[in-house]
């Protein structure tokens, strides 16, 4: 009988800490040019990404993440036409986004075209209808050098990138900010995956101290993620709309109204309005940021 294989998590090493998944089958296993990709089965999760050993997605609690990096910053603008997702090659963002009548172009710039490939093939209730969208655009580059270059403007920015590791590290600089703030329509939002504050709260007041220096709101809002261990995970927010954060459930729920009031599964008006209540320890690490 097979050896049981156990995938761990190795993203906490440095803290001495490791959640380890129990392996049903291995659907798809490779080193790309950017990172170790696995793919695979769990008992529990159902089907499991891991880039570098840090979890991306599973088909159990994907739903959560994906709806609070997407409808929070588009329900809170009210108005994006343009959206830009970097990362997020799975396409679980992009499939949210596009429930939005109103946006009229999202541009996907994901670095790891195995990533997109693979997606198709294990994942094809995201990327079917995504890539049959025709506003949707999807672009092979790194995430930095597009929006250094780009002449191309959004409403809304949306980073769904790894962890501050490998090729996701520069999408945690100050440089890659200043780009992102470089293609920001006025009162456009920028939102960041930004890690588990208990975990890592410095990756979260870094990034937060660095939008302070660009843009005249820098914060972040939470959303609990089972299988992105530790408690809350924090989404940054950089805009020069210091209301867009405090727009009231109303306005948000009318908003959703009028968009369709299409189903999901975690994100409502309330828990929208809720996500920006920080417990205390998470509110005081952030209010000393930068
Ligand atoms: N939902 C996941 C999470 O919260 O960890 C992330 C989803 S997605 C799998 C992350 C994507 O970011 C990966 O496909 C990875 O290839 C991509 N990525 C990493 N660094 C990048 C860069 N510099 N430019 C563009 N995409 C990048």
């Amino acid at each position: 009988m097979a050896e049981e294989r156990w995938i761990p998590e190795t993203l906490f090493d440095e803290l001495g800490f490791r959640m380890s998944f129990k392996v049903k089958k291995v659907l798809y296993e490779m080193q790309t040019e950017h990172q170790h990709l696995v793919l695979f089965e769990q008992p529990f999760f159902g089907k499991m990404l891991m880039l570098d050993g840090a979890t991306q997605i599973t088909k159990k609690d994907e739903f959560i993440y994906q709806e609070m990096m997407s409808h929070v910053p588009l329900f809170a603008h009210g108005k994006a036409r343009d959206v830009l997702i970097i990362g997020g090659g799975d396409c679980g963002i992009a499939e949210e986004v596009l429930k939005h009548k109103t946006v009229r172009r999202l541009t996907q710039v994901e670095i790891d075209p195995a990533v997109v490939e693979f997606a198709k093939e294990h994942f094809p209730e995201f990327t079917k209808p995504v890539f049959a969208d025709k506003r949707f655009e999807s672009v092979i580059d790194d995430g930095m050098k597009y929006v250094a270059r780009t002449d191309r403007r959004f409403d809304v920015i949306i980073v769904d990138s790894t962890d501050p590791q490998g090729p996701g590290k520069v999408l945690f600089s100050s440089k890659f900010y200043e780009g992102c703030r470089r293609c920001l329509n006025k009162g456009g939002v920028l939102v960041t995956q930004n890690g588990v504050p208990i975990f890592q709260p410095s990756e979260l007041t870094s990034s937060i101290g660095k939008f302070r220096k660009l843009f005249a709101d820098g914060a972040c809002y939470v959303a609990a993620i089972p299988t992105y261990v530790g408690g809350h995970m924090a989404m940054g927010w950089a805009t020069d709309n210091k209301n867009l954060r405090r727009t009231p459930a109303k306005t948000i729920a009318a908003r959703y109204r009028s968009a369709g009031s299409f189903s999901t599964r975690y994100w409502s008006p309330e828990v929208h309005v809720a996500a920006f209540a920080l417990p205390r320890f998470i509110a005081e690490a952030v209010a000393k940021a930068g």
